[in-house]
């Protein structure tokens, strides 16, 4: 007996987001019936692709700024909660106006495709979407961060943001259906795979599994997050790749359901157990509380006998993408709001964001005064700091080490000011800053204790939290890491960054030394002078950081 069915594994129905034609132009279909054929011009996928990268880094959800509103609304969100989310609202605002991009890591272009049987173009189609992504990031004031390798261990920046991964699957008749996604790094480096067993198949142990790997994705990639939790899969990097698609919502309309058949299907009810565990993680929306995660995406997979894996992935702060299709009538793509001011509350934001909570410090006093005041301030403190400091990142942090190795010691602005590890985008005309958000701090934990040491990055700032070792540096050689909020670029490019210039290895582009001027700059005490750390004692254990966490 032939019992031969064919499944998708990812069968799912029309998103159901809501379009808006950007043109009619360069699109026709060729024959009628069944035969028509949609016939691409030149030109359109490229198009396309700059409209798409031009909204995503502008631009956000309606769906996303609503969830960031509930947080205002919701009694029970912590006051930290409530202020992240604010800014998170504001950044969004200062973002739509077209000039800054929302976070200066304005990500690497990721595009999923599925293009009809019956679509027809010159056949160059990732090479016309990547002309479209090389204009968006060349026009705009968006940030190149993809690096070349040159050999094993050398590396140049492309200048352009390419190379973009481009995924391109055939579909079902005349049309063409689109993912737009910009993932920036923090996002992306917490994706995780796990090679689980049967063992773990059962509701009590999978919540215990997840809450221990959910809570060491940290607070690094920017939340509240939109979580994805791939249970099972065909293949390892089949279960990565789905758990990235759910983080984007891209598989919201699968079936709710299992069946024999052999198809995925995204389970709500557990979905609905996952974010309950979510809010009492005790992170919160970075500097504790309930909102961890906007939402969550449970999608299960089947599996070989002898293999289970377990993906999980998020979607940041930057929740970048937009779905675009193709069709007989025009190009269309889905509507992201230009109106994120309507979600901000014409009410109550001066409780929410209460200027004198915050202690003042004074970054153009000596360094040791400045711990000193830091020093009396307990972690979880909001800190609102006004001065200069350095901003130094990955390549940079490489080369102090080398000039350490070298018994050259270390720069004197090093240890003469407060360090703050970030990249910005490109400077729009007439301002001091391009977006200029905080990066993971957790990239340089493994040269912290050489620079304290050596009396140097004794007041750090950055996102996310922290190895062991930083807060046993800081309790041995006197040091602090701030948290900014991680996120909102735009807003503190506006607001709080009043001049920039380059001090050191003006070569390294982005990643060079830079001197910055701020006022007011928004961060809390997460690690102190005593070894205390602020994320150890909101986690319900110790963290357990893993061994991606340090990457010197
Ligand atoms: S919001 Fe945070 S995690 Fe997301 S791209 Fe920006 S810096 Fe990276």
């Amino acid at each position: 007996m032939d019992n031969f069915r064919f499944t998708e594994l990812l069968p799912r129905a029309p998103h159901g987001a809501k379009m808006r034609r950007l043109s009619a132009e360069g699109v026709h279909l060729s024959g009628e019936g069944a035969a028509a054929a949609l016939e691409i011009d030149p030109g359109v996928l490229e198009a396309l692709a700059y409209e798409a990268f031009k909204e995503i880094n502008f631009f956000l959800r309606p769906d996303h700024l609503a969830q960031l509103r509930k947080i205002l609304d919701d009694p029970e969100a912590s006051a930290n909660d409530k202020y992240v989310a604010l800014d998170l609202l504001k950044n969004a605002n200062v973002a739509s106006g077209g000039v800054l991009p929302m976070c200066q890591d304005t990500g690497t272009a990721i595009i999923y495709a599925k293009r009809g049987h019956r679509v027809l173009t010159d056949g160059t189609d990732a090479e016309q979407l990547s002309r479209g992504i090389y204009n968006a990031y060349k026009d705009l004031n968006l940030r190149y961060s993809q690096l070349s390798p040159t050999t094993l261990w050398d590396e140049v920046n492309t200048r352009s943001n390419l190379p973009a991964e481009i995924d391109i699957s055939l579909g079902q008749g005349p049309s063409y259906e689109l993912l737009f996604m910009a993932k920036g790094g923090g996002s992306a480096n917490k994706s995780f795979l796990y090679q689980e067993t049967k063992s773990i198949l059962d509701e009590e142990r999978m919540l215990a599994f997840l809450r221990e790997k959910i809570e060491s994705i940290g607070t690094a990639a920017c939340p509240p997050y939109h979580l994805a939790v791939v249970i099972g899969g065909t293949s390892a990097e089949f279960a990565m790749k789905t758990a990235k698609l759910a983080s984007t919502h891209y598989l919201d309309t699968m079936p709710t359901t299992g069946s024999a058949e052999g198809h995925g299907y995204r389970d709500v009810d557990f979905e609905a157990k996952v974010l309950d565990l979510t809010t009492k993680i005790g992170f919160g929306a970075q500097f504790g509380g309930k909102y961890f995660c906007h939402d969550v995406r449970v999608i299960r997979l089947p599996r070989h006998a002898g293999s289970l894996p377990i993906a999980i992935a998020v979607s940041c702060s930057a929740d970048r993408q937009v779905f675009a299709t193709i069709n007989a009538d025009g190009v269309f793509i889905e509507e992201l709001e230009h109106d994120p001011a309507r979600f901000i509350p014409e009410t109550g934001l001066d409780a929410i964001t209460d200027e004198s909570a915050a202690v003042s410090i004074d970054l153009g006093r000596p360094m040791a005064e400045i711990r000193s005041q830091l020093s009396e301030c307990s972690v979880g403190t909001r800190v609102s700091l006004t001065g200069k400091m350095v901003v130094a990142r990955d390549v940079a942090h490489a080369k102090f080490r080398q000039r350490l190795e070298a018994g050259e010691g270390l720069p004197q602005y090093l240890l003469d000011h407060p360090v703050y590890y970030a990249g910005p985008a490109k400077t729009p005309e007439g301002m001091a800053t391009g977006s200029f958000g905080p990066t993971t701090a957790g990239r340089m934990d493994g040269y912290v204790e050489a620079l304290q040491a050596a009396g140097g990055s004794l007041v750090m700032l950055a996102k996310g939290n922290r190895a062991p070792a930083v807060a046993q540096s800081c309790k041995a050689h006197g040091g602090f890491y701030l948290g900014s909020v991680g996120g909102p670029a735009a807003r503190l490019a506006q607001d709080n960054i009043r001049s920039i210039e380059v001090i050191d290895y003006a070569e390294l582009g982005m990643e060079a030394v830079f001197l910055i001027e701020v006022e007011n700059f928004p961060a809390f005490v997460i690690v102190d002078d005593k070894g205390n750390d602020f994320f150890n004692l909101h986690a319900s254990k110790p963290l357990n950081l893993g061994p991606t966490r340090l990457l010197p």
